[in-house]
């Protein structure tokens, strides 16, 4: 169990729940009512979900007609990646496994030192093959926090008569989503990394996407995703989006100054100490740190005993510490990308974290010239 004082700075893997949305979510479950059913009890549950729908909708400023409810990001990417009709899909280097992992004959775009798609690449591929293609790129990515211009890969694609898919997921609360502005005709939400439930999300998608359904068997968000819709984690993402309309500014701007601190401290501690992707347009809320020479399981082991909880990269699918695919494809060398740290904070985090985080990570070190034992282990 974790000790009750232990800081919590992993939100990128998922964020504690908002206290708002605890309560929508509790009124919903206390509200019986299939959303299918025509009595009243039914018309309760379905306003629930309609609401939360188009409270949605309207904070993507989406244009798109169509958004479903699913059982997550996961689940709204793999429906994108295997069910819009298009043959040839191109997805980035960085893509989450939801994405990257769905088919195994999608091409890989290569990106650059920062992470950055390679537009002229990117183009190269369209080029070569008529095959109208879907091309799959994410917004922010969840182990550096870097963001693509998915308004000028869209552009890109369309030249080609590509199809856009665009992972939002992590940058749900941390920057503005505006899918008129990036143009991309499906994009995908996750309620939970936002302090929203776990277990929902949504894919949107545009008139010129025939997506066709993952899950069959009813007639359920307009027969795109069948099953009973989990009423009370939609209504949990509705109360999300009340709260971000209320608060994301405030949140973002909080966010900013909180890394502003954490990279300034964190950068003077130690030379070896590098910042990754530190000079582009990143989420405010991550931070993607190595210390040569510390591999990531003996950091994070190091920290948790701290009482501090953060991630070796992405954690979202296994626990287990792998090298990441990420930093890889951003030409890290294997031992530096062995080294990688995420730190990621969100709306509950407060300075005192940073620095809790801070003192912990200065102990590494210390901790290793006392015993000696850790980094000789590491280095091996
Ligand atoms: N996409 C990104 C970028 C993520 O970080 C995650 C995290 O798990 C997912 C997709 C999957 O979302 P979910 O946990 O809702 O299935």
């Amino acid at each position: 169990m974790p000790k009750p004082n232990a800081i919590y700075l992993d939100y990128n893997a998922t964020a504690p729940i908002r206290p708002s949305v605890i309560a929508a979510m509790t009124d919903a479950l206390a509200q019986a009512g299939n959303p299918s059913s025509v009595h009243g009890f039914g018309r309760i549950a379905r306003q629930s979900v309609e609401e939360a729908r188009e409270k949605i909708a309207a904070f993507i400023d989406s244009a798109a007609p169509q958004l479903i409810f699913t059982s997550g990001g996961t689940e709204a990417n793999n429906s994108a990646i295997a069910y819009s009709g298009r043959k040839r899909v191109l997805v980035s280097a960085i893509e989450h496994d939801s994405v990257r992992l769905v088919r195994k004959d999608a091409e890989l775009i290569p990106v650059d030192e920062n992470g950055l798609v390679r537009l002229n690449a990117l183009e190269q591929m369209l080029k070569t093959n008529p095959e109208p293609a879907l091309v799959s790129v994410m917004l922010a990515n969840n182990e550096t926090g870097v963001i693509q211009d998915i308004a000028a890969i869209s552009a890109l694609a369309k030249k080609y008569d590509a199809l856009v898919h665009t992972d939002a997921v992590q940058a749900l609360g941390k920057m503005k989503i505006d899918c008129r502005a990036l143009g991309a005709d499906m994009l995908t939400l996750s309620a939970h990394k936002a302090g929203g439930p776990q277990g929902v999300g949504v894919l949107v998608f545009s008139d010129a996407v025939p997506l066709a359904a993952m899950i069959k068997g009813g007639g359920q968000e307009r027969s795109r995703r069948a099953g009973t819709e989990n009423v009370a984690a939609i209504a949990g993402f509705g109360a999300l989006i009340d709260a971000l309309s209320a608060t994301m500014p405030a949140e973002i701007e909080r966010m900013r100054i909180m890394q502003s601190a954490l990279e300034a401290k964190i950068t003077a501690l130690h030379p070896q100490i590098e910042l990754i992707a530190a000079n582009v347009a990143r989420l405010p809320n991550t931070t993607s740190l190595v210390w040569t020479g510390y591999k990531s399981d003996m950091q994070l082991m190091r920290l948790d005993m701290s009482g501090v909880a953060v991630s070796a990269g992405s954690a979202c699918s296994s626990g287990k510490v792998k090298p990441s695919h990420v930093l890889e494809a951003m030409g890290l060398p294997s031992d530096q990308a062995a080294c990688a740290l995420r730190v990621s904070t969100g709306w509950n985090s407060r300075e005192s974290d940073i620095e809790a985080f801070c003192a912990a990570y200065a102990m590494l070190d210390q901790a290793t010239q006392r015993g000696g034992e850790v980094r000789m282990k590491q280095t091996a």
